[in-house]
C-alpha cells in the first residue's frame, strides 16, 4: 500500500518518477520517460516466436515449452511483452505498489495483443482470499478492467475460486511449481460451455495457468486461452 504522502505527491507531481527506471523526473504523463518507452517497445515479442505459446524457438526446430507440456489445457497464448528489465519493473509495481498507471499502460498493451476476439468472458486467476485480504486488490483483476473496457468482452470473477493457499510461484524452485498450485483452483459450473480468456500478469513456468486450465475444463468450460502482460519468452526454466 502506498502511503498517503506518496500519494499525495502522484496527485501533486503526475510526471515525476519514471516507473520503469525510478528515475525521480524525466517521465511523461503515462510515468514513462522516453528512454524507457523505447525500452519497453524493444521488449515486445518478436513476430517468429511460437505461435501457439510465444515462447523463443530456434530456427527449424519444435517448441520445446510447446513439446513438454506447457500449453496442456490452453489453447493459445497472447501477450504483449518479454518479461525482462522495465517491463518487469512495471509489473512489480503493479503487484505491490498498486500502481494503477502500470495497469493502464499494460492492460492496453494486453488488448492490442489480443488478436482474437472470440471469448465469452475474461477470468482473472484470482488471489486466496487472505492474500487478497493482505493485499487489498488482485493485480490480475485489475488488468482484466482494463482489457475489458478496451475489447467488450466481460470480466467473469465468479468462474473461479482458489481455494489453497498457495507460496508465490517466484520464491520457489522450477520443481517446486506444479505442485504448489496443483488443485489449488476451482471453477464454477457456470463456465460450462464458455470460451474463456484466462488473465494472468506474467507467465514463468506456466504452471499457475495450467492449473487453472485443468479445473475450468472439468467443469466443462468449451475453450481455455491465456492473456498476460508478459512471459518468460527464452524458456530455459528460469527468467530470462
Ligand atoms: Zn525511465
Ligand atoms: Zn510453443
Amino acid at each position: 500500500m502506498k502511503s498517503v504522502l506518496s500519494k499525495l505527491k502522484d496527485i501533486l507531481f503526475p510526471a515525476g518518477r519514471c516507473m520503469g527506471c525510478d528515475h525521480p523526473r524525466g517521465a511523461d504523463r503515462d510515468g514513462l520517460c522516453s528512454g524507457c518507452r523505447a525500452a519497453i517497445a524493444g521488449l515486445t515479442i518478436p513476430a517468429d516466436s511460437c505461435n501457439r505459446c510465444l515462447s523463443h524457438v530456434r530456427r527449424n526446430r519444435p517448441c520445446a515449452f510447446c513439446a513438454g507440456g506447457g500449453m496442456k489445457g490452453i489453447d493459445r497464448m497472447y501477450a504483449p511483452y518479454r518479461y525482462r528489465a522495465q517491463v518487469r519493473n512495471l509489473i512489480h509495481l503493479l503487484k505491490f505498489n498498486h500502481e494503477e498507471r502500470a495497469a493502464g499502460l499494460l492492460g492496453s498493451a494486453m488488448a492490442d495483443a489480443l488478436t482474437n476476439r472470440d471469448f465469452d468472458c475474461i477470468v482473472p486467476v484470482p488471489l486466496h482470499r487472505l492474500r487478497l485480504r493482505d493485499r487489498g486488490y488482485n493485480q490480475s483483476a485489475l488488468l482484466a478492467g482494463v482489457v475489458s473496457e478496451k475489447t467488450g468482452i466481460p470480466v467473469r470473477e465468479d468462474l473461479l475460486r482458489r481455494i489453497r493457499a498457495t507460496r508465490a510461484q517466484s520464491s520457489l524452485k522450477e520443481e517446486e511449481r506444479a505442485g504448489n498450485v496443483e488443485n489449488a483452483f476451482e471453477a464454477d459450473s457456470g463456465c460450462a460451455g464458455l470460451r474463456i480468456l484466462l488473465l494472468d500478469d506474467v507467465r514463468t513456468s506456466g504452471n499457475t495457468a495450467r492449473a487453472c486450465a485443468r479445473a475450468l475444463r472439468e467443469k466443462g468450460a468449451a475453450a481455455v486461452s491465456l492473456l498476460t502482460a508478459a512471459l518468460v519468452w527464452n524458456h530455459t526454466g528460469a527468467e530470462d
